[in-house]
């Protein structure tokens, strides 16, 4: 088995629920005692949190390879970086270091083309939901055409994953928000599927709420993670 190196704290609250399923994974797939071999590099997410709402992905940038570079160094074998926004940086993050970055867009693309779902509403922050770094990636690799809410469906899917989600609060009156933001886009815009493409969702909903497949990020990165560790 190979060590895997996260990089999380982004924030800790998804960073403990992929702890606990590549440990689950991993004794799923291999049975008895064992469990995954990981290196964690955890950031305080306020200083992370700071740069993307500044604009500022250069700075972000530094941490997120200085941390990377001591993952490898360390002895990790390839890098999990524990959010679906951060991967912006992916291609720059992988320029500096020799191990494979396993990235999260690729195996979700992966999970929502092997379904047949064409058109997945994409729930996450405003970054990942307003920027080309993942939409992008999974309409020219995996030919999938992401839905992302309106403007107003926009800031308060982002607004509950920073000020509730990445501080621990789960409310059910976010949850019905969230189903229905879902339910209007199945009417207005005909989402097959749902994204959950930012690490916390997992949190608020799942595949119980739904008569149509969700994807989560959390686990089909975990899952992508064990796969690469294991072959
Ligand atoms: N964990 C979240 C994600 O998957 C949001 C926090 C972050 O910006 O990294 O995008």
């Amino acid at each position: 088995m190979k060590t895997l190196g996260l990089i999380g704290g982004m924030s800790w609250e998804s960073t403990a629920i992929y702890y606990r399923f590549l440990n689950e994974i991993v004794r799923e797939r291999l049975g008895g005692l064992h469990s995954a071999k990981l290196l964690l590099w955890s950031f305080d997410f306020a200083e992370i949190a700071e740069r993307q709402h500044a604009g500022d992905w250069e700075g972000a940038g530094v941490l997120l390879v200085a941390a990377a570079r001591k993952l490898e160094a360390g002895g990790a074998q390839g890098l999990v970086v524990c959010t679906n926004t951060m991967h912006k940086l992916a291609d720059a993050v992988q320029a500096t270091i020799s191990i494979p970055l396993i990235h999260i867009a690729d195996a979700t693309g992966q999970a929502v083309a092997a379904t047949g779902m064409k058109r997945p509403a994409l729930l996450a922050t405003r970054f990942t939901m307003e920027q080309d770094f993942y939409k992008g990636r999974l309409a020219d690799k995996y030919d999938l055409q992401p839905v992302v809410p309106d403007q107003a469906g926009r800031d308060m899917v982002h607004k509950v994953i920073y000020d509730e989600l990445c501080q621990g609060i789960v409310r059910s009156e976010s949850k019905s928000a969230y189903l229905d933001e879902v339910g209007r886009m199945r009417r207005d815009d005909g989402v097959d599927g749902v994204i959950m493409g930012c690490t916390e969702i997992t949190m608020l909903i799942g595949q119980g709420d739904f008569d149509i497949p969700v994807f989560d990020t959390t686990r089909i990165h975990a899952e992508a993670a064990v796969d690469f560790a294991l072959a």
